[in-house]
């Protein structure tokens, strides 16, 4: 019966449905994981995304800031180069007092470092560093930096200046914008980095004209030193402002490059742009948080409802399984339960024999015609727990209906331990049951015995032929067991055996 029993109560569903609860916790789990990872992964780039915007918001600023720096340097420098006074002394004629009394004045209030005067034939006409002015006439082309820088300032002139009565002027400066007139940019002059601005020498009130030919220069430079940073600073301020003679990679934070007229890199402006790398994570962090928390919430509680599902599926299809295989009323094995064991026991002979033994109640219908269905059933109830109680593990007691019960006994098949066996079963049901009321039934059995194989080896033959033992148990006064191979001896064969067996269906209710 272990193998019936190992056959019906097989646990594979159960750990399957384990699984699938498992599994939904798992993919929920997954779900969790992926969508905290998309979110971070969308969060930085959107950080990565608002951080270049930033930089370059800030590398704009600081194009603008320069640009006004320069526009500064050409009106302070104008206050000197645009003047009649300044076009008789420089350029018609040569004042050397004049000259240091204005570059002098460049330095005084508005520090430019250096200021150059350099004629239309690109001469050197006066140098100052500082307060210092240094009178001289040498060619221009001893500082290859400014040759460029001349070639461009006089182009600019050029595309600019009027023929007046007497020679030549400018066109009114006021209609004009700043880099129409002036040349402004960053050179490395001395050796340093410099912002730089060249204006030519232009009469204000055209009482004076200018001569023919390339114009006089006014050159200003301011060196990119700490002070210069710092004045530029004075509105952006931006952290650690430096400027650095190199090429900064695009990657490598806020950076602006500087070229020379010629386009040859001078270096790059840098600053630190700490406030960038903080906007965006103290936004989208909680974001991510809550999201993921109330995902994880809705998964886990998917899952935990699948699980309880599947649970209470488990547990419905148990009972179903139990029902099908179970006599409702005495819990015994049914009639389909009866029915597989004993197929798989003939399927089993010769080599695993076994006996099966027909019982069936004496006058049990007079319970029921006098102490009615009820007390009818509690017998039947006492009568299936006495008989699985004689029998014990190495049989399978059934109920295939009413009040007849089939056991399957596989541990003795001779007559003696038969014989013991149904001597049990019989003294056991003689008990009296006591009933509601009072009252107490007094109930026997008879035993009907088929032996496997000697008895027959198909199951309709075996159940046939116990059937007909049983008959004859009943025949003979009942309260007793009787053997089919008996039968045969007696060479009596009913009516009802042949019947039995052809007309035998295990289904049959
Ligand atoms: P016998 O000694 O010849 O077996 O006589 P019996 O009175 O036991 O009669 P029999 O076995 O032919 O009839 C069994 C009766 O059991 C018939 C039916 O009324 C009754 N019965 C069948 N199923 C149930 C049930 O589930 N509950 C109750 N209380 N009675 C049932
Ligand atoms: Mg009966």
């Amino acid at each position: 019966m272990t193998e019936f029993r190992r056959r019906y109560t097989d646990k594979s569903d159960s750990a399957s449905r384990t699984h699938i609860s498992r599994l939904a916790f798992l993919l929920a789990a997954l779900l969790i994981a992926v969508t905290s990872i998309s979110l971070a992964f969308v969060g930085y780039v959107a950080s990565l995304a608002s951080t270049k915007q930033a930089i370059a918001n800030e590398e704009r600023l600081f194009r603008n800031a320069l640009d006004e720096r320069l526009r500064d340097i050409v009106r302070e420098q104008s206050s000197i180069g645009i003047s009649d006074e300044t076009v008789t002394k420089l350029v018609r004629g040569f004042d050397p007092v004049y000259a240091r009394q204005s570059f002098n004045m460049l330095w005084t209030n508005y520090r430019h470092n250096k200021v150059l005067l350099i004629s239309g034939t690109k001469q050197i006409l006066a140098e100052s560093f500082q307060d210092y002015t240094h009178i001289t006439k040498r060619p221009a082309s001893e500082t290859p930096a400014l040759t460029p820088v001349i070639q461009r300032a006089n182009e600019l002139y050029a595309a600019n200046r009027v023929r007046v009565p007497g020679g030549f002027g400018h066109r009114s400066v006021q209609g004009l914008e700043l880099d129409q007139y002036a040349l402004m940019g960053v050179i490395r002059l001395d050796g340093k980095p410099a912002l730089y601005s060249v204006i030519p020498v232009m009469p204000d009130n055209y009482d004076i004209t200018l001569p023919g030919g390339d114009p006089t220069l006014l050159m200003s430079v301011k060196y990119i030193d700490g002070f210069l940073l710092e004045r530029l600073n004075s509105q952006l301020n931006f952290t650690e402002l430096r400027f650095e003679p190199k090429v900064i990679p695009t990657n490598a934070g806020p950076s602006h490059l500087v070229k020379s007229a010629e386009g040859v890199n001078i270096g790059s402006f840098r600053w630190n742009s700490q406030t960038v790398v903080d906007s965006i994570w103290p936004t989208v962090i909680p974001v991510i948080a809550m999201l993921s928390v109330t995902l994880a919430a809705l998964a886990f509680g998917i899952a935990w409802k699948i699980g309880q599902l599947t649970r209470s599926l488990q547990k419905s299809e148990e009972q179903n399984r139990y029902l099908a295989l179970h006599d409702n009323l005495s819990g015994l094995a049914n009639r389909l339960q009866f029915t597989r064991v004993l197929e798989s026991s003939t399927a089993a002979l010769p080599s695993k024999p076994f006996a099966i033994l027909h019982c069936d109640l004496d006058k049990f219908k007079e319970v029921n015609d006098t102490f009615g269905h009820a007390a009818g059933d509690t017998v039947i109830k006492m009568m299936a727990k006495r008989l699985k109680e004689v029998v014990g593990k190495p049989g399978l007691v059934s109920r295939i209906g009413g009040d007849e019960f089939m056991i399957i006994y596989r541990a003795g098949r001779s007559r003696k331990e038969l014989d013991t066996l149904c001597r049990a079963l019989i003294s056991k049901t003689l008990v009296p049951i006591p009933l509601e009321g009072g009252n107490t039934a007094n109930i026997g059995l008879s035993i009907g015995v088929a032996i496997a194989p000697a008895d027959g080896t198909l199951p309709e033959e075996l159940v046939a032929r116990s059937d007909a033992a049983l008959y004859r148990a009943k025949d003979l006064g009942r309260g007793q067991h009787f053997y089919y191979s008996d039968l045969m001896k007696d060479s009596f064969l009913p009516e009802h055996d042949a019947t039995t067996a052809k007309n035998y269906s295990p289904l049959r209710a």
